[in-house]
């Protein structure tokens, strides 16, 4: 989970301090110094801690704490206000020019993410209701045109290449005009990356900068690779100058270093985050929210935002109207786990809900994704009679649809009986609502 080993010992430092009644001075520096450790731990760069934990110590050892009723609550009040600020305060959104097209350039090093990232943002764009383009002006790295062309094809949004035989100068500088022709508004230029900055690549990511004038250059950084990250940061914003930074692998980075260092150290932005390796695993990024997220308090406006995107409302309410009227097939309930899993691993969501890293049973819960696709699996392996009639599901029945969907009898059987009551239970809350045999509500 993101930043799960920070989160764990950030929360257990802040715990100690919770239940006091009164707190010392002396409890306040333990707890602190415990959270200069996570963090220390985590890779946050050595002075961005101690500004940090400095901070945070005056006002917590101040006067309204220390007398306050709750002062446990009102140190972690200010440690969640102060992690917001490090990571920026609010979020900062993309530019928008004035006049389209918004040309956005992507840079970075080879491997982090860039050209990936390239088609997840225009992605989120096209979901805002624009019309980006994407540029694959990558020339040096073999297939990344390739590469970049297919996102553009998975996506239906078109790819401006030129070949990897023109300089990406005219690359960029074709797109743009490209763009302005064929009422484009966003123009995405995925540039070349390199192992490690050299001469020859920023100057040609400044040539690239002074013929087309982006309104955003983001730097695509690996958050795995944190201190590094924020050097790689510091350099570009030297050599080129950035605008913003785009944090990928967010989710496999159970640290935090480079989320939390980058703003304080380079002064940029971080403005998106990479969850993940599919194409909608970008989320602008909220200061404010993935602080709550590391201090266990979790992130209920992301969990709602992610539903409304990728759940269907018509569907959400025939399926309402068929759980009343008990119309509630197999068919149904395959659709309802898709819409579901379309949110996003289900590790990540339970991160988001508030006090879930904190049951014990769940912490180290591996969700297990191969279960679900097997249930979507058996599912799939019914005719769509058996799908609507369940109970003429009968033995030879059960066992085709265990051969042909890979799975044993037992699994076919399981997913029937969890059916089977998600029916029954909501029969009884139908006819509780209805008035029926148990009166209105029996409590
Ligand atoms: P580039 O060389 O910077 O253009 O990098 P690519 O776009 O080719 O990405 C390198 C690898 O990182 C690919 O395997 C991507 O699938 C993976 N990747 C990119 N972003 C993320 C992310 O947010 N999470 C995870 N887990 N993988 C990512």
């Amino acid at each position: 989970m993101v930043f799960q080993s920070l989160a764990e010992k950030l929360q257990s430092a802040l715990d100690k301090l919770k239940g006091k009644g009164k707190l010392t001075e002396k409890d306040v520096k333990a707890a602190l110094r415990e959270v200069k450790m996570a963090l220390l731990e985590a890779d946050v760069n050595f002075k961005v801690v101690k500004d940090f934990v400095k901070k945070i110590q005056e006002r917590a050892v101040g006067h309204e704490v220390m007398e306050s009723l709750t002062p446990g609550q009102q140190v972690i009040k200010i440690v969640n206000d102060e992690l917001t600020q490090l990571m920026g305060g609010t979020q900062s959104k993309l530019t928008v020019a004035s006049k389209p097209p918004t040309v956005v350039m992507l840079v970075g090093l080879q491997g982090a993410g860039k050209t990936t990232t390239c088609g997840k943002l225009a992605r989120v764009l096209e979901k805002q209701g624009r019309r980006p383009l994407l540029v694959a002006a990558d020339i040096y790295r073999p297939a990344a045109i390739k590469q970049l062309q297919v996102l553009g094809e998975r996506l239906d949004i078109p790819v401006f290449s030129m070949g990897d035989q023109t300089n990406p100068i005219d690359i960029a500088k074709g797109a743009l005009s490209y763009a302005e022709s064929h009422g484009r508004d966003y123009l995405i230029i995925d540039t070349a990356g390199r192992l490690h900055i050299n001469e020859e690549l920023m100057n040609e990511l400044k040539e690239i900068k002074a013929a087309v004038k982006p309104h955003e250059i983001l730097l695509v950084v690996d958050a795995m690779t944190g201190q590094d990250a924020v050097n790689v940061a510091e350099k570009f914003d030297e050599a080129l100058g950035i605008d913003g930074v785009i944090l990928t692998k967010l989710d496999g980075d159970a640290r935090g270093g480079a989320a939390l260092s980058i703003r304080a150290v380079t002064g940029k932005p971080i403005k998106f985050v990479g969850m993940g390796e599919k194409l909608d695993a970008l989320e602008p990024f909220h200061p404010d929210r993935m602080a709550s997220r590391i201090l266990g308090m979790g992130d209920v406006l992301s969990l709602i935002e992610k539903a409304q995107q990728s759940i269907d409302l018509k569907k959400a309410q025939e399926l309402e109207r068929k759980l009343k009227k008990q119309e509630f097939t197999l068919e149904d309930f395959l659709e309802q786990m898709k819409q579901v899993r379309n949110m996003g691993p289900l590790d990540q969501l339970l991160g988001m809900i508030p006090g879930m890293g904190k049951v014990k049973h769940l912490k180290n819960l591996q969700v297990d994704e191969k279960a679900l696709d097997h249930i979507e699996a058996i599912i799939n392996s019914m005719t769509i009679e058996e799908r609507r009639n369940p109970d003429i599901i009968n033995g030879s029945r059960r066992r085709r649809i265990a051969r042909g969907s890979g799975t044993s009898v037992q699994e076919v059987n399981r997913v029937l009986k969890q059916f089977n009551q998600l029916r029954k239970m909501m029969k009884q809350l139908n006819d509780m609502q209805k008035g029926g045999k148990f009166g209105r509500f029996p409590f």
